[in-house]
């Protein structure tokens, strides 16, 4: 993988703004540009790996980091109870954009089904 920043580091360094919804050590976590539901937030681990296989094989600990910090978010947001989703896009077919690994978290609403 190349060393140039992605955005979502510049994001966590402060350098773009951002509506940050929840941060620790570890993760960052803050409201999508494009939301594609009521709540529509981006958990990333703040140490960088292109998408959510190499994490897991590389440091599962800090992937399990991030899936707590996704059931945070939905407690803050006021949707764990009714329910929420989390996504890993990864690579081409997935519509992946930004490889800096991140978690969707959506809910809010009903949401539909999966595919295209
Ligand atoms: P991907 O398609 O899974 O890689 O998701 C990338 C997400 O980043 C998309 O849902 C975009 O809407 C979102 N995004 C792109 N730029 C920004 C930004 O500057 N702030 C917040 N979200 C962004």
């Amino acid at each position: 993988m190349s060393d140039a920043e992605t955005l979502f580091e510049r994001i966590i360094a402060g350098e773009i703004p951002a509506d940050v919804v929840y941060e620790d050590d570890k993760t960052f976590a803050f409201r999508d540009i494009n939301p594609q539901a009521k709540v529509h937030v981006l958990v990333v681990p703040k140490k960088r790996f292109r998408n959510v296989g190499e994490l897991a094989a590389s440091d599962p600990e800090l992937l399990s980091a991030v899936v707590l910090s996704a059931r945070k978010v939905a407690e803050l947001e006021g949707i764990a109870e009714s329910g929420y989703r989390v996504v890993f896009n990864t690579d081409g077919d997935a519509g992946q954009t930004v490889f800096h690994v991140h978690a969707h978290v959506l809910g809010g609403e009903q949401l539909g089904l999966f595919g295209r």
